[in-house]
């Protein structure tokens, strides 16, 4: 009795996370289309954070392959719990002192902030000689609850990171308020978007940006017609956190 409640519970939750995992890569697709994008240059990482292991690899069975995290211990607890083939993306603010902690274990941190933050993810990669792939943060909203930096600092530290041969430039990051409108979010978006084609346009050494990661569960539409290229969803496939 016990035994088939737990069966029919787990086939339940499998089935409800995969059936959002269609629905949302159905609504990328047709929202994608709807700007005039393809689809396929939209990837979706599934924003883990709080979730257990056991719920992750329904979502990983599913066929996600992208998974994000906010928190460095909490990242680490769970990557080797799950399939080495998982890519981790670090997308919570990243102190200094844990740098060493995740370095040659994610294939994306989102969230490269300062110069002093940079100095130190060259300082670990170069000591286990690999190169680490960033986005830097952008503040656009000047929320100052917010994490990321103002965009007139976004070119010195660009210049900045294009010096460190041990640190790869792919993109630009950005979270939108939680409270504003839609036309307030779109409007964010769409800064980014431009920060995005200026930066392209001046062909530093060392970058090669071509991430825009920008859209969470209550705001994707919105990126994806101001041009993000990776949607970190967490609530929209795993329901909400507790
Ligand atoms: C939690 C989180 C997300 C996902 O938020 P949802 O609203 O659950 O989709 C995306 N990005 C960052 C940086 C987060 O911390």
């Amino acid at each position: 009795m016990t035994a088939e409640t737990g069966l029919r519970t787990g086939t339940e939750q499998i089935n409800s996370i995969r059936n959002k995992i269609l629905y949302l890569k159905d609504k990328v697709s047709e929202t994608a289309i709807k700007a005039g994008r393809n689809p396929e240059e939209i990837k979706i990482v599934a924003v883990s954070k709080t979730m257990p292991v056991e719920v992750i690899r329904l979502a990983y069975e599913s066929g996600m392959i992208e998974f994000g995290e906010n928190k460095v211990q909490e990242l680490i607890e769970k990557i080797p719990c799950m399939p080495e083939d998982i890519n981790w993306h670090m997308i919570g603010r990243l102190q200094r002192n844990k740098v060493r902690q995740i370095v040659g274990k994610t294939v994306l941190i989102h969230s490269l902030d300062s110069i002093e933050l940079a100095d130190e993810i060259q300082k670990r990669s170069e000591l286990i000689s690999i190169i680490t792939e960033v986005l830097i943060q952008v503040n656009v909203s000047g929320e100052e609850s917010k994490a990321g930096i103002s965009p007139d600092y976004l070119n010195d530290l660009l210049d900045y990171t294009a010096g460190l041969g041990n640190i790869k430039m792919r993109g630009l990051m950005t979270i939108a308020p939680v409270n504003a409108s839609t036309s307030e979010t779109r409007h964010i978006f769409a800064k980014l978007k431009k920060l995005h084609v200026d930066i392209k346009h001046k062909k530093i050494d060392n970058i090669d940006i071509d991430i825009l990661s920008m859209g969470m569960s209550n705001d994707f539409e919105s990126a994806i017609l101001e041009g993000s290229t990776m949607l970190r969803l967490g609530t929209a496939i795993f329901g909400s956190r507790s």
